[in-house]
């Protein structure tokens, strides 16, 4: 059989049919499947689990040795228990057997030897104050050997504790996993790390690997064997983006040099304000990446409010003055109606071109969304196709088909996290060579997830805001203290009588509503199927036992009209079930002043502008992530007055929810907060949600603390795969490659 076969085979030929079954209750179907079921921890011999710390109601597997066991008949000859003492040295847990008569429990008897150790598993109890398994599954360490030599071995080794199920114990798939390693040999482990690369980073092979991680002899193996499996994830992962990046590399682009007395430099005499160092230097890579042959590949990362839709147009000016046509492409109807407006209002009579009045070289910004009309959307589509438009903005709209252009030269994705690659290849695939890419994201990440989970795009950062903001100003407010709710809509008050604007945000719609849709359902609300609008709170504990019910829009929205310090201000509300047009009329409104009081879903999360908005309301605060709070806060504090921020929390004194509001309150840095949210969250949920280990690829690296791992990687399989672009000489590491990213996991690439 074939190297890769042997991974390939199916357990039930090695093991049995009754035991594959049982693992297939794992959803552990080929040897492959079995070897990567590593242990979730080890028991180490010499440190017994600590059954002080064990919870009523838990399954568990506790280490410990036997102190004693008696075996009792009932009075009266009803039937005999027999009944264990084990131990950690410092706390007891009881055992308990039960059978008709004593004989039956001799077998447990001999086992259970006081001194001897083993590993048992069963549902923590309690009886007459006693922690207690009854009926546990156990295994005594060193019970398989016959010889006291090995036994003595066996005693002293780690025991891997792997994830189990009633029928499938840990140790017996502890003993499947030695079966089946047994028969295995170096060329039946294909190893997609290059002995080359292995030796530079002091790995062992795969097999070696799986060895040390299912059988160590000592806490020092398995660690080395973790390390090494998790070296090859990132490799692999790594590699996968090398040649992602590799292969866009090779595509023919359309250089778009800057153009003397064009519409960017026309554009920047008229700016307003001065730009930031950082929009400068970030404008002359663009610059240079667009002159290039090669289609540009580039990350625009930067913190909320640093300037980044300026950064974007002036990459789009040097487009049309080159000749070319810019898309840009929002998550949101709301975004895409704003980046519009605000283009047109930035380029003035440069907008009008072909207009009467306007500017004789100037060029149009067509908006295409999923809500226009029949004869607007003609009009957008053939804008767009005959060259006349220099800059389309659109949703998912912008997608289709029929949507076609004359010259696209520059594809440029705002709040990236919104799209996957296939949408963006789908644009990419509407220029006559491949258009340049400028991915922009608001959320700021930290180093190692930008290069895991956008590791084939070049970063350019903006950390700093422009000059003149006076900062925001961040409040936590008990939800359940009249006082300071009061003192709160007062102060929303003040802001609009000096001529400011609010925004009150809630997680919900209707009151009635559940927190968020069930996993699997479709985000897209009915109005509009085209455009996915992002009113789904980020929640991170949405059902959450005895707490208040989440806040929603339209019931806050009414009591705050019957609310004396608000009277007579005009409330508007804004999420996403209302029709693309109502939302566009509600924001509207909202940014001419003709509303003051905004109440919203996180609909207004992202990139939504209006500089006269100096305060912000968010009920639930704790509920919410951190990175989402702060994308959120963002939307205040855009202008010169200050921005105050009021988070209402419902969150008990002293609990995580609280500190992670009080965190908020602290720092209005985007990138220390967001690698405290990675670290307050679950591993998957950092590569986004629907992304389990076992789809990803990814089990044992982890994201966040393994940075120095995944630079290395990085850099070894990027030598490797400029070397060997299509990898036909490393045939292990083309498989590894294509078995872990099917079309569904390059998708997950692209996403944050
Ligand atoms: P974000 O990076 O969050 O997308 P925007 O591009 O929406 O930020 O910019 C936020 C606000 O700052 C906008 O009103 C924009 O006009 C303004 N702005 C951008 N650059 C500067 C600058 N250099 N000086 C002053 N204001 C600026
Ligand atoms: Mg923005």
């Amino acid at each position: 059989m074939s190297a890769v076969g042997r991974l390939h085979e199916p357990l039930h030929r090695l093991l049995g049919t009754r035991t594959a079954n049982a693992l297939g209750k794992l959803e552990l179907e080929t040897v492959d499947d079995l070897l990567r079921h590593y242990p979730r921890r080890y028991a180490d011999p010499g440190h017994p689990t600590d059954i002080g710390s064990l919870q009523l109601g838990e399954h568990v597997s506790v280490l410990a040795h036997v102190e004693q066991a008696t075996v009792r008949g009932f009075a009266g000859g009803g039937g005999a228990r027999l009944e264990a003492v084990v131990t950690d040295d410092r706390h007891r847990l009881v055992l308990t057997f039960f059978a008709k008569h004593a004989g039956a429990l001799r077998y447990h008897e001999q086992r259970l030897k006081p001194g001897a150790s083993g590993v048992f598993s069963g549902t923590v109890g309690e009886f007459k104050g006693r922690r207690q398994l009854t009926h546990p599954d156990y295994l005594m360490v060193g019970a398989e050997v016959d010889d006291d030599e090995s036994a003595l071995y066996e005693a002293s080794r780690p025991i891997p504790i792997y994830p189990a199920t009633a029928s499938m114990q840990t140790w017996k798939i502890q003993r499947c996993v030695r079966t089946v390693l047994d028969t295995l040999t170096e060329d039946d482990v294909p190893d997609p790390v290059p002995a080359e690369v292995r030796a530079r980073e002091r790995l062992v092979s795969r097999l070696d690997a799986l060895r040390l991680v299912h059988r160590p002899a000592s806490s020092a193996d398995h660690a080395q064997g973790r390390r090494r499996l998790r070296f090859e994830e990132a490799f692999v992962l790594q590699a996968a983006l090398a040649q992602r990046r590799a292969r866009a590399e090779a595509q023919d682009a359309t250089a778009r040099p800057p153009r003397t007395g064009g519409l960017r430099e026309r554009f920047d005499a008229a700016l307003p304000f001065t730009l930031t160092q950082g929009q400068v230097a970030v404008g002359e890579d663009l610059t240079q990446d667009l002159a290039r042959p090669r289609p540009m590949q580039r990350l625009l990362q930067g913190e909320v409010g640093s300037g980044k839709t300026v950064v974007a147009l002036r990459a789009m000016l040097q487009v049309v003055d080159a000749g070319g046509q810019a898309a840009l492409l929002a998550p949101t109807e709301v975004l895409a109606a704003q980046h519009a407006r605000t283009l047109r209002a930035m380029l003035g009579p440069l907008a009008e071109g072909g207009l009467l009045g306007g500017d004789a070289d100037g060029t149009r910004v067509a908006l295409l969304t999923g809500s226009l009309g029949a004869a607007a959307r003609k009009e957008a589509l053939l804008q767009a196709a005959s060259g006349e438009a220099g800059i389309v903005v659109g949703t998912h709209a912008l997608l289709g088909e029929h949507v076609q252009f004359a010259d696209l030269g520059l594809v440029v994705v705002d709040e990236q996290h919104r799209f996957g690659v296939e949408q963006r290849d789908a644009l990419r695939a509407k220029g006559r060579t491949a258009p340049h890419l400028l991915v922009m994201t608001a959320t700021p990440i930290p180093r190692t997830v930008a290069m895991t989970v956008f590791g084939d795009l070049e970063v350019s950062t903006l950390t700093q805001v422009p000059a003149g903001r006076s900062g925001i100003q961040t409040v936590v407010v008990p939800a359940g203290n009249p006082r300071w709710m009061e003192r709160t809509w007062q102060r929303v008050r003040e802001e609009v009588d000096a001529g400011h604007r609010a925004y009150v945000v809630c997680p919900r719609i209707h009151p009635d509503e559940p927190a968020r849709p069930a996993p699997g359902t479709p985000r897209a609300p009915a109005a509009a199927p085209a455009d996915a609008e992002v009113d789904d709170a980020d929640l991170l504990a949405p059902d959450d036992g005895d707490r208040p019910p989440l806040r929603a829009v339209l019931e806050v929205a009414e009591e705050l009209r019957a609310t004396p310090a608000l009277a007579r201000l005009e409330i508007e509300v804004l999420h996403g079930q209302l029709t693309p047009a109502d939302k566009d009329a509600a924001m509207g409104r909202f940014a001419a002043g003709a509303a003051q009081v905004l109440v919203s879903t996180t609909v207004v999360e992202v990139g939504v502008d209006v500089p006269e908005a100096t305060v912000m309301v968010v009920f639930d605060a704790d509920r919410f992530g951190l990175s989402q709070l702060h994308q959120l806060r963002g939307r205040v504090g855009r202008g010169s007055a200050p921005g105050l921020c009021l988070l209402v929390s419902t969150a008990p004194p002293g609990s995580p929810a609280a500190a992670r509001v009080e965190a908020l309150a602290e720092t209005t840095d985007g990138f220390r907060l967001a690698q405290l949210d990675l670290e307050l969250r679950a591993e998957g949920d950092v590569l986004g949600a629907a992304q389990s280990g076992r789809t990803s690829g990814l089990r044992l690296l982890r994201v966040v603390k393994d940075a120095d791992l995944i630079e290395d990687a990085r850099r070894e399989s990027a030598a490797v795969v400029a070397a060997d672009p299509d990898l036909t000489g490393h045939p292990a590491l083309a498989a590894a490659i294509a078995a872990t990213l099917d079309p569904d996991q390059e998708e997950f690439l692209d996403r944050a």
